[in-house]
């Protein structure tokens, strides 16, 4: 009886234990930038992996076998939406997802241009987390898609969002506080591709770039030149590299204009742990911080 008794404990201690993992709700996120807000929102409830990892471009991503395991095992899977992922349906059509998907930026005021294929048609600027009042609404999205498939952590989900948003809105004012302290008409700077659209027109700062919203495509050899002159002609000192694209347009860029490199941007992707931009907040805090020392020089 006593033996038995034993026996029964341990096997009740192997099955909470194990229940504990299993409890994790799988929550794939498509790249770095949502990974990490939705680990500060899903907390210990939920189990978060990331298929466009740190430091890496998600414009010209390819899923892999291992990527398509992890999406067909998720029950949620987080999206930017604006056609940053156009490997979307593909992907979840290959995997036989299941689950919920939902767009994180649901919601927010999108930036229209001319589609780089088709000039006459418009097609909405993906690089909304630039901004952090867009953050915002992600967080909020994310929690609620949350709370759907997670009921009894629904409220869990909203004060983690909550207690997030105020760090939002801080990391707001700070950058907005920052800027003030450099002219307008001296903030210019130039990156590899268009990715600073909102952060420009939030901050009231020109972002020029030789390349897209999409890393795709490349300017041709008269872009280019164009391009070198105009950053002769307005004396533009700040120019970065990005931390996920190919760092060879920017140098060429850079020796043309006879500037320096003033620094690296972390524009679509995270940095690894021990870089300075693994979170989300801690990546908008360099980069404004990298801004306005290469603003200074102009
Ligand atoms: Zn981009």
């Amino acid at each position: 009886m006593i033996v038995n008794n034993f026996v029964l404990g341990i096997a009740a201690l192997l099955l909470s234990t194990a229940g504990l993992a299993a409890d994790r709700i799988p929550v794939i996120a498509s790249f770095s930038i949502l990974g990490d807000l939705v680990s500060v929102v899903g907390g210990d409830r939920v189990a978060v992996s990331t298929l466009v990892g740190p430091d890496q471009d998600a414009h010209v991503f390819e899923p892999r076998p291992a990527g398509v395991k992890l999406v067909a095992q998720a029950k949620l899977f987080v999206v930017n939406g604006l056609g940053f992922e156009g490997w979307l349906d593909r992907l979840t059509r290959s995997a036989d997802f299941k689950g919920v998907t939902v767009v994180a930026s649901r919601g927010i005021q999108s930036r229209q241009m001319a589609d780089e294929d088709h000039p006459s048609k418009l097609s909405s600027d993906p690089h909304a987390w630039q901004d952090p009042r867009n953050v915002i609404d992600y967080v909020r999205n994310i929690a609620s898609a949350l709370g759907e498939i997670d009921p009894a952590g629904a409220a869990y989900y909203q004060e983690n969002s909550q207690h997030y948003v105020e760090a939002l809105k801080l990391l707001d004012a700070w950058a907005a506080g920052q800027y003030a302290t450099i002219p307008v008409a001296k903030r210019k700077l130039i990156t590899s591709h268009d990715a600073f659209a909102y952060h420009a027109a939030r901050y009231d700062i020109a972002f020029l770039a030789p390349q897209g919203v999409s890393t795709e495509s490349e300017p041709s050899a008269k872009e280019m030149a164009k391009f070198i002159r105009q950053i002769k002609h307005e004396k533009i000192k700040a120019v970065f590299m990005e931390n996920m694209s190919n760092p060879r347009l920017l140098e060429q860029l850079a020796k043309g204009a006879d500037v320096i490199p003033s620094g690296k941007l972390y524009s679509d992707a995270l940095s690894t742990a021990d870089g300075p931009a693994p979170t989300y907040l801690k990546m908008m805090h360099y980069n404004v911080e990298q801004i306005l020392s290469g603003l200074k020089q102009n």
